[in-house]
């Protein structure tokens, strides 16, 4: 049989499974295509939840990935709201909560991450997640002026809540384990600025603070600290990271390490391929290594649908995310070490627009490149990079 005529199913219809599905169809597959995702809903894209979702400027439905009739011209099955449960990896079936058995030549797992909850938090209604559009419009009619919001993670995701709330006119406290907002993904010199393009706004910084758990209140709920402060707001948004969606697969006989261990090919078993935020792959330059960010789940999806149309190479991209907070798009290539040197190639920090190489202690190449509002000059300089870290063998 040609790989073309092979059928496939996609485990998770989002982001990653989506854009799997599009380059399948793109490279000629013409077999029985099925995604299969928990969600009741058409695919839609997760960075404007925190951002324009939020904040109101855009509807529910601007948030979708791709137009109902664009979806129908994949020719695919689509069965939404149902979830796998059991993966058979010889057979190459998935049982569903319905206990349909579903089977295929070629699976793809993409089914991302789950959110960490705080000790104490599944049992209150005003201490919420932000993951899905339900998550998301749950929160926003809460974010009004004059009402308290204690963000809890000071990492990516809970930093955008913050911006996002404070611009709302919410009385914001962000309070997390790094010394700054977003100190390991931007290092210190960036998360500085962060910190004190928050404070600006007026949110108020509580780093290098570790919260215990999270309870009722009076009114709202009790946010507890080590050492025993209590914080008191009207709503808690917790954004203590996630970890990979792979409980149903734990009697697999996959091999689950912090995401769904593959090879440099995104292969976890033969017949079985995994993209995506719940993916851990052999990178030929970085290592072991799983990326939770949207320009990685599409980049591996082609990966993986050319790799099962017979066409595959090893996935060794260089990782890239960005945030928007406080009207700022701040972009990473490559990594910022929390020590990192930079060195400022275009614009300057004093103006509020710079990009800049960051070098590592032990590296003489940049192995990174840091934008601030400067969205085309840092894309720009990704390609000096990408000739910077390339393999010179
Ligand atoms: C609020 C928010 C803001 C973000 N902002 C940015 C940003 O600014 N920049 C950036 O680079 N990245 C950002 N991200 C990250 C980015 O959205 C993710 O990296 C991307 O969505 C990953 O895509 P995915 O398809 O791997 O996983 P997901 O988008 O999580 O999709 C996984 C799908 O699998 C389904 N699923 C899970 N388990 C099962 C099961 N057992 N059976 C069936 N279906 C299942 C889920 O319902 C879901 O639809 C943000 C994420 C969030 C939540």
């Amino acid at each position: 049989m040609s790989k073309l005529d092979q059928d496939v199913m996609i485990v998770g219809a989002s982001a990653a499974g989506l854009s799997t599905a599009e380059a399948l169809r793109r490279g000629g597959h013409r077999g029985r295509l099925t995604l299969l995702d928990a969600e009741s809903r058409d695919p839609y894209d997760r960075p404007p939840l925190s951002k324009q979702v939020l904040s109101g400027q855009w509807e529910a439905s601007q948030t979708a990935l791709r137009s109902r009739e664009a979806l129908d011209t994949l020719g695919a099955e689509w069965i939404l709201g149902e979830r796998a449960e059991h993966l058979e990896t010889g057979a190459r079936s998935v049982r569903t909560a319905t206990g349909r058995i579903l089977s295929a030549d070629a699976i793809v797992l993409a089914t991302g991450v789950t959110p960490r909850y705080l000790p104490g938090q599944e049992s209150l209604k005003n201490a919420h997640v932000v993951r899905t559009i339900d998550d998301a419009l749950g929160l926003k009619p809460r974010l009004r002026k004059g009402r308290r919001l204690v963000v809890v993670g000071n990492g990516v995701l809970g930093s955008e809540v913050a911006a996002t709330a404070a611009a709302l006119g919410v009385d914001v406290i962000l309070v997390g384990a790094s010394p700054t907002p977003m100190a390991a993904q931007l290092g210190d010199y960036v998360s500085a600025m962060l910190a004190d393009m928050h404070e600006k706004a007026g949110v108020r910084l509580l780093g290098g603070r570790r919260v215990t758990g999270v309870r009722r209140g009076w009114t709202g709920a009790h946010v507890t600290l080590d050492g025993g402060e209590v914080l008191s707001a009207d709503d808690v948004v917790v954004a203590i990271g996630s970890r990979p969606a792979t409980d149903w697969l734990a009697y697999s006989g996959l091999q689950l390490d912090d995401g769904i261990v593959c090879d440099s090919f995104c292969r976890a078993a033969p017949g079985i391929w995994a993209a995506g935020d719940a993916a851990r792959w052999d990178h030929s330059e970085l290592g072991s290594i799983r990326l939770e960010n949207r320009t990685n789940a599409a980049e591996q999806a082609l990966a993986v649908a050319a790799d099962i149309l017979g066409a595959g190479a090893p996935y060794a991209p260089i990782p890239y995310f960005w945030t928007d907070q406080h009207n700022v798009r701040i972009q990473v290539h490559g990594s910022v070490a929390n020590n990192a040197r930079l060195r400022i190639t275009d614009g300057d920090p004093a103006t509020g627009r710079f990009v800049a190489f960051a070098f590592s202690p032990d590296h003489e190449r940049p192995v990174g490149v840091i934008g601030w509002a400067m969205p085309k000059q840092t894309r720009m300089r990704r390609a000096e990079l990408q000739t910077a870290v390339a393999p010179t063998h």
